[in-house]
């Protein structure tokens, strides 16, 4: 086959280093087969919604028939009725190191169907692209993970550690069905040295440049109740100890005010790294966000885009948004009690406890903390050999290609894999054209990938994972 199957945008960024199974492979046929697959899981309707069953053992098993009928031995385990994991492993000889997991959600958000322009569950091409919720979170690296896989086993090459795949349950509603159910439950299935998923590996245009995010830290949550306490009473008399005024008055600040400024590493490397490839004055507006004193400024009255602005914000605070209001039962009868729940973010490095006290500080004296849930940040070490390989496979099948590091303000499976000790790679590779908007897409409307970028991603993710896998 001609290099020129996989290689999109370059015709002398080949190196030596490329494993040579990845010249026996027919691209064309494998992009075919990989993007037949994800319009079928387009349309397994995984909808993780609070009052339904997203029935992931449809799509899980689908996968495990497609692993069956290549001869490999996958298993579906459910960790509630509908709630299906699929895992298979390609077993290796142990001495390139422990295992390397490829994992992918099957679950995908809720849609607005009144908003799409085409069917979300048809799973349909239309233009070059392949329309469908979840086509970009995450099932064309689902697509993608399950046809490495399968290649890797058809070519028959001698692996130097074992490659396991996971399609797991779950992720849209905290992973507790999927991800963390199988790391409690069934460690030894999963665990390994990397895992490899979402969220980054898109193209990111700006200024010329194709900007690669590769997540290796995600924020920590602590979810808290914050209550005040005043003297109930009856509601035809004034009270000016009124628990759901002070309730109210916390509320208000915590969704108005910043809380402080915090640059960690990586966040800081990002930051700087977009900033080299700007000119000014964007460059200077970059680097602004790392000085305490500028960053609330330039969030608030600079940055053009507010979705970019809030995004921003999120990796250079800890975050505590008010979600739930509770207080009184009676219309006549002044409450003892209101609370509001906060769904608090939690940066690296910061506790629960840190959280705590910087909401003491913004919202003042009087007020009572329970955390509800905290998991903290996970961090991969950015030193990591993978690293390299990572940016050498980027760069080698998109010549434009600056990768960079990130932190996402949210949180994925990584959660989970993290309390086996795993280091946790956000590398799902897509390559996108100019004017698609990765973060619009991501749970949004019109939900679509390119199906040139999802071919150009399976040679990516198998080039790296060749190297890291095949004798
Ligand atoms: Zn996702």
């Amino acid at each position: 086959m001609p290099r020129t199957g996989w290689m999109c945008d370059t015709d002398s960024g080949m190196t030596a280093s490329t494993h040579p199974l990845m010249d026996r492979i027919d691209w064309q046929k494998a992009g075919d087969e990989t993007l037949a697959l994800l319009s079928r899981l387009l349309k397994q309707r995984t909808i993780n919604a609070p009052d339904g069953n997203p029935n992931e053992t449809a799509a899980a098993s689908m996968i495990a028939d497609l692993f069956r009928a290549e001869g490999m031995e996958p298993e579906v385990l459910e960790s509630a009725p509908g709630r299906g994991n699929v895992l298979c492993r390609l077993p290796g000889d142990g001495s390139g190191g422990e295992p390397i997991l490829l994992s992918g959600h099957l679950d995908v958000v809720p849609v607005e169907l009144d908003q799409w322009k085409r069917d979300p569950f048809a799973g349909e091409v239309h233009d070059g692209w392949m329309w469908g919720r979840g086509a970009v979170d995450m099932k064309h690296m689902v697509a993608m993970e399950v046809m490495t896989m399968i290649l890797l086993h058809r070519l028959g090459v001698p692996l130097k550690r074992d490659l396991i795949f996971a399609g797991v349950a779950d992720e849209e509603a905290g992973c507790e069905q999927g991800s963390l159910w199988l790391a409690r439950n069934h460690p030894e299935k999963i665990r390994g040295e990397y895992v490899i998923s979402e969220i980054g590996g898109f193209t990111l245009h700006m200024a010329g440049k194709h900007f690669y995010p590769v997540q290796v830290a995600e924020k920590g949550i602590c979810w808290l109740t914050i209550t005040a306490r005043g003297t109930p009473g009856h509601g035809s008399l004034p009270n000016r100890d009124n628990p759901i005024a002070a309730i109210a008055r916390a509320a208000e600040l915590l969704a108005t005010k910043r809380l402080p400024h915090h640059v960690t590493p990586v966040v800081e490397r990002f930051v700087r790294t977009l900033s080299q490839h700007q000119k000014v004055p964007n460059s200077l507006v970059l680097k602004g966000l790392l000085s305490k004193p500028l960053c609330g400024h330039i969030l608030d009255n600079v940055f053009p885009d507010p979705s970019l602005a809030s995004t921003f914000d999120a990796v250079l605070h800890n975050t505590a948004n008010p979600t739930i209001l509770r207080s009184g039962v009676k219309i006549n009868q002044v409450p003892g009690e209101a609370s509001v729940q906060v769904d608090g973010r939690l940066l690296p490095g910061q506790t629960g406890a840190d959280l705590i006290e910087e909401i003491k500080r913004l919202i003042g004296p009087g007020y009572t903390y329970t955390i509800d849930k905290e998991m903290p940040a996970s961090v991969t070490e950015v030193a990591d050999p993978i690293a390299g390989m990572i940016d050498t496979v980027l760069t080698r099948h998109d010549t434009k290609a600056v990768p960079i590091r990130n932190l996402l303000p949210g949180f994925t499976d990584a959660k989970a894999y993290t309390e086996l000790g795993m280091k946790c790679w956000g590398f799902s590779p897509l390559k996108l054209p100019p004017g698609s908007n990765f973060a619009a897409m991501f749970h949004g409307h019109n939900e679509r990938v390119p199906v040139d970028g999802v071919r150009w991603g399976l040679a990516v993710l198998m080039d790296l994972i060749s190297g890291l896998v095949a004798k």
